[in-house]
């Protein structure tokens, strides 16, 4: 049965450039999922986009003395080729700066002004006498009214991690100037989240039995402890979605209440784009799609609670409003398998002190699977993991090379080379060829249950292991000594060997998709595996942008154990991954420090 499955991904901020902590926080755990459900036929759709509205952007703008359009459009190019270099697959990557999000996001607040969850209240704001306007969250910076951190920002800490009411901060400074600011009273739109209470914490326990503890526990531990409580959605600001009620020009929605908005006006533009407009109801309005979030664990709450509250607060009427039709409620998460932060080298990294390991430089000097191979076996799943550079060369020689690529290295040159380039013809095969057989077929299964559950570290452990196995079954069978005496029963071996690896390329192709699909086309397979990412730019009222896309194969590979045909031809294999020399990784730790 084929699902409707949509892989929902952190929107990056237009701000900074990518570091291995976020590919590996969220980007590459939905692309690997992605992958196996593709694999598996179901209908995937991947969305994302650049968040390129909100303060961080406006004071990267600001800082450099450049238009914010540039600003956002630069990171955001970066974005797209840093994604596809490494493979992250997404089907729609857009951006948070195109006439349908604009409209998206004004028709969910619109539906949720219609449903009795707005209001608008006076409130105190800082206010920068000296620059003649207001001063919106990360504009302000202070001391953290909860744990004394003197660098907080107003909107959130950094040091404890909490959310801030920007008003409470002690000590505030103007990010403009360094002037100080004073409060002043400013009217904005809140959305009375308090009455959407009941429904979220509803919402959470039906999922407690299979969320991540970090998720669930901690978002029922907070609404519990703290309720939920109204938050503003607008503010005082030029850049961003102009709020859609007459009087309130020069206002804008907040960034925290259209941003996830993009979840779904990516998966409408993306139904746009591909000429069939009504196709993205099909993961947001039919009720047996499932809904994946992979987000960092900065952003629980805002997925887990926040979210859902806006989805349930429009009900039906957002899509009333948005087509002018009949509505329908739109679909809630299935899940939310946040992760938890990657360090590096034992430090929190830090984009601002360049304490970092940027994605674009990494590819620059290796490839795209060893770094997705250690970052999915190093995945913060559960508690936070480090970035180690010897680990890293470790992982890459210990186990890409010398397990994997080492089964593959010793079979496929060898049967090329002593059966004419072709699968040899194995005959009847020995209980031993059928044991190992089965053993990898198996892992179809183990692997898959762990891939369903989002345990990516888990599934790629066992497929390691599995891998393991096969390179156990060539030592004991021993082909190159079988050859010399006994040429068929060498073949059954080799036979044997081809056929498991042909089975371990798709166990492995979600994690190292590159690889897998090198090894495809040496096996003789005129499809690929997997489809083609592709730039592709669209116009705009609000100026053009480039987009990612992704081309889908027909028919593309299958999550099923090998089928391998003797006489198929191969052809000309070379190894599938390079060994990385130890001292690379002083050197790696001396940029570094360059860096900082
Ligand atoms: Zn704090």
């Amino acid at each position: 049965m084929s699902n409707n499955i949509l892989i929902a991904i952190a929107w990056p901020y237009a701000n900074a450039e990518i570091h291995v902590g976020n590919i590996t926080g969220s980007h590459l755990p939905g692309d690997i999922v992605a992958r196996y459900h593709r694999l598996k036929g179901d209908r995937v759709l991947m969305v994302s986009g650049t968040d390129s509205h909100g303060t961080p952007v406006t004071i990267r703008a600001d800082a450099e003395g450049r238009p914010v359009e540039e600003v956002y459009q630069r990171f955001h190019n970066q974005f797209i080729e840093l994604f596809k270099k490494a493979g992250i697959s997404y089907d729609l990557f857009t951006t948070t700066h195109t006439t349908n999000h604009f409209k998206v996001a004004q028709s969910m607040f619109l539906a949720l002004n219609k449903n009795g969850y707005l209001y608008t209240e006076s409130r105190p704001q800082w206010y920068s006498p000296s620059a003649k306007r207001f001063l919106p969250d990360r504009y302000v910076e202070g001391t953290c009214y909860i744990c004394g951190y003197e660098d907080a920002r107003s909107d959130q800490c950094d040091r404890c991690g909490n959310v801030l009411e920007p008003e409470k901060l002690l000590n505030p400074r103007s990010k403009v100037d360094g002037s100080t600011p004073e409060l002043r009273e400013t009217k904005h739109f809140f959305l009375d989240l308090s009455k959407l209470e009941p429904v979220v914490a509803e919402f959470l326990r039906q999922r407690q039995h299979y969320w991540r503890e970090t998720v669930v526990g901690q978002s029922l531990g907070q609404i519990e402890s703290e309720g939920l409580r109204p938050r503003p959605i607008t503010r005082d600001l030029d850049w961003g979605i102009p709020v859609p009620v007459e009087g309130w020009e020069g206002k804008c929605l907040y960034v925290w209440f259209e941003n996830v908005i993009g979840y779904l006006s990516a998966a409408i533009e993306w139904a746009q784009i591909t000429g069939n407009p009504e196709a993205w109801r099909d993961w947001w309005t039919d009720l047996s799609a499932k809904a994946f979030y992979f987000i960092g664990k900065d952003n629980i709450f805002f997925h887990a609670a926040w979210w859902p509250a806006q989805l349930k607060g429009v009900g039906k009427e957002f899509i009333e409003i948005f087509t002018g039709g009949e509505g329908t409620l739109l679909n809630l998460p299935y899940d939310v398998p946040a992760n938890q932060f990657m360090n590096l080298e034992g430090q929190k990294i830090s984009g601002s002190r360049n304490w970092a390991v940027w994605g674009l430089d990494f590819l620059s000097r290796y490839d795209p699977d060893a770094l997705r191979y250690y970052l999915t076996i190093n995945m913060p799943e559960l508690r936070d993991s480090d970035w180690d550079w010897d680990e890293f060369i470790a992982h890459n020689n210990n186990e890409l090379v010398a397990t994997w690529g080492n089964l593959v290295n010793r079979a496929l040159p060898f049967a090329y080379k002593h059966w004419d380039g072709c699968v040899p013809d194995p005959g009847e095969l020995r209980p031993i060829d059928k044991e190992i057989i089965a053993t990898v077929e198996r892992g179809f299964q183990t692997v898959g249950e762990h891939l369903e559950a989002v345990r990516l570290r888990a599934a790629l452990v066992e497929t390691l292991r599995l891998a393991s196995e096969c390179n156990k079954y060539q030592d004991k069978t021993s082909p190159w000594f079988e050859i010399k005496t006994d040429k068929s029963a060498a073949a059954k071996t080799i036979y044997t060997a081809l056929r498991v690896i042909d089975s371990l390329k798709v166990l492995f192709a979600p994690f190292i998709p590159f690889s897998s699909e090198l090894l495809h086309a040496y096996l003789g397979y005129k499809q690929p595996l997997f489809g083609e990412q592709y730039i592709d730019p669209q116009l705009d009222k609000l100026g053009a942008h480039n987009t990612l896309r992704y081309r889908t194969p027909k028919p593309g590979g299958s999550w099923e154990p090998s089928n391998l045909q003797p006489s198929q031809r191969l052809e000309q294999p070379a190894p599938l991954f390079k060994k990385l020399e130890p001292l690379l990784a002083e050197e790696e730790r001396r940029r570094l420090e360059k860096l900082e």
